[in-house]
């Protein structure tokens, strides 16, 4: 473990503001232990960075703007590409620190790294792909088009369950936009980012940009605050709890500034009586209780029709009892521990919520006796109009429910105040339609034959109502990023006006 963090340059004590490769001093005493949620030991420290750093961060990271947007995008996509070189040859040691940090399987710590490596690659093909249009004027001799243009330093401010490919979502596209990035991390997992930041920092400090990438770790209501509440950030994008960002979407727009939100989920899958049942069995599973129940897409409901529903809970419950829970640097474990112990009260809190609401524990239930912070993943008979159904609780939770008609299972799918993932098994056509169909599914992903969770980025994430609106990743993401501009050049002698206005002098 101390290898591992001696190699990613994480000391015992860490400065959380960093411009490029430069940290900045300790501003205080004021300091925030990661603890390794396997064994519940402090990894590392991290100084909490102060508002007067803040505001050297962002001083540094307006001046790389200034810069950074007159190079050509292409030049820009050729800077992210080195970076994804870089991600790929520490693929290995930034995995297991992610692993370490947040106790997903080692599987999924890398998977995590291998997501911002696909990013960094998407990034770079859309370098040469940020598009305008040309429109036809109604005016003669009149060019019409649009533009893009970069659009300023991007505040991203992620959570603490992707560590590291939430930030590579923001900051692979934004850089190829032409935008610079100050980065704040949850204060949950800032080794990984301290780890990533100095490893791809000196890619951009080599080309002349030592403040394109910026790190600041701060306290919500000292740093994070100031951040959203800053006018020289036309952009926030934070992904985290509803609270969150229901919190920074009004602050953001109280400035009129643009915020991109990708916050809490509350995802079902649906199965009906024609279903391949092995395969629901699977996508299941692995939806409800991969990253021990925590991750935004986790499958929370699960909706069985009536005629498959008992025997089909019945296999459920043997697959749960059988999963390996475990460190989950070792090979074979399947469920890692939660975050914190907080997590585990929550998770303690939200059972006693179902029972007292008439819900029925099949399967788990209990906290393991062992150090950090590990549960038994579990299944609660529930109805679909339990309180607690409608919340997200960010641990292995799953409440399946019976339905007759599956436009009773849309309905209860869409009933919650979330909207992020969504499935469902079917073999038949007409129903996999119905679920996708305009009063279908109102959720932003939708699938069929898979689970909620393990979306490609090729596709646009993100979900609507509580969820926020945003979406990273996906074809046209870059946009989110750029500022868009109409350009009407005139290149005869006359002025004519739009739409038959005259104005003779
Ligand atoms: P959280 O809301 O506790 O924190 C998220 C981030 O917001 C952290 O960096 C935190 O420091 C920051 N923050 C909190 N208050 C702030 C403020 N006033 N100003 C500025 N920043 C502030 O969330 P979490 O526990 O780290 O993550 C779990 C949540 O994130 C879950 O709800 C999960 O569904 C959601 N999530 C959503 C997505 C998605 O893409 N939709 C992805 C991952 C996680």
């Amino acid at each position: 473990m101390k290898d591992l963090l001696a190699r990613l340059g994480i000391d015992d004590v860490n400065p959380g503001a960093w411009i490029g490769s430069r940290p900045l001093p300790p501003a205080s005493d004021a300091r925030v232990a990661s603890d390794d949620p396997t064994t519940g030991r402090p990894l590392a420290q991290v100084a909490l960075a102060s508002r007067d750093q803040l505001e050297q961060v962002v001083q540094a990271s307006q001046q790389a703007f200034e810069k950074w947007r007159q190079v050509p995008a292409p030049k820009r996509g050729e800077v992210v590409r080195q970076m994804g070189e870089v991600l790929r040859q520490h693929k290995q040691d930034l995995g297991r620190l992610v692993t370490l940090e947040v106790g997903k399987v080692l599987s999924e710590g890398l998977g995590e790294v291998q997501e911002s490596i696909d990013m960094a690659d998407l990034a770079v093909g859309m370098s040469r792909q940020l598009f305008g249009l040309s429109m036809h004027s109604e005016r003669a001799s009149h060019r019409m088009t649009e533009q893009w243009h970069p659009l300023g330093p991007v505040a991203v401010i992620t959570a603490f369950n992707f560590p590291n490919a939430v930030w590579a979502w923001n900051a692979m596209v934004a850089m190829v936009a032409g935008d610079s990035v100050i980065w704040k991390p949850s204060l949950k997992a800032p080794l990984t980012a301290i780890a990533t930041h100095r490893l791809l920092a000196p890619v951009a400090e080599a080309h002349g940009f030592p403040g394109l990438l910026t790190l600041v770790i701060g306290a919500d209501a000292e740093v994070g605050e100031a951040m959203i509440r800053d006018p020289r950030l036309p952009l926030v994008s934070a992904t985290g709890s509803v609270r969150m960002g229901r919190h920074v979407g009004q602050v953001v727009a109280g400035r009129l500034g643009r915020s991109l939100l990708e916050l809490g989920g509350n995802n079902a899958i649906i199965v009906t009586a024609d279903a391949d049942l092995e395969l629901a069995l699977r996508g299941i599973a692995f939806g409800a209780v991969g990253t021990a129940g925590q991750r935004c897409t986790t499958t929370r409901r699960v909706m069985l029709h009536e005629d498959i529903a008992e025997d089909f809970l019945r296999r459920l419950v043997a697959v749960y009892e059988q999963l390996p829970i475990g460190d989950p640097m070792e090979p074979g474990t399947l469920v890692g521990p939660l975050i914190d112990r907080l997590a585990v009260e929550q998770y303690q809190a939200a059972l006693a919520a179902a029972v007292a609401q008439g819900g029925e524990i099949l399967t788990g239930g209990q906290v393991l006796d062992r150090p950090g912070s590990f549960v038994r993943p579990t299944i609660v008979r529930a109805r679909h109009d339990m309180p607690v159904c409608h919340e997200e609780t960010f641990a292995p939770i799953l409440y399946a429910m019976t339905f007759r008609d599956l436009d009773d299972a849309i309905r209860w799918n869409n009933e919650v105040p979330q909207g992020l993932s969504s499935a469902i098994f079917t073999d038949s056509l007409r129903s996999a339609e119905r679920f996708l169909s305009a009063h279908g599914s109102d959720c932003g992903i939708a699938n069929v034959n898979i689970g909620t969770s393990g979306a490609e980025i090729g596709g646009a994430f993100g979900g609507e109502k509580d969820t926020g609106g945003g979406r990273e990743a996906g074809s046209d993401s870059w946009k989110a990023y750029m500022r868009r501009q109409t350009c009407t050049l005139n290149w005869g002698t006359d002025l004519p006006l739009a739409q038959g206005v005259t104005f003779d002098i």
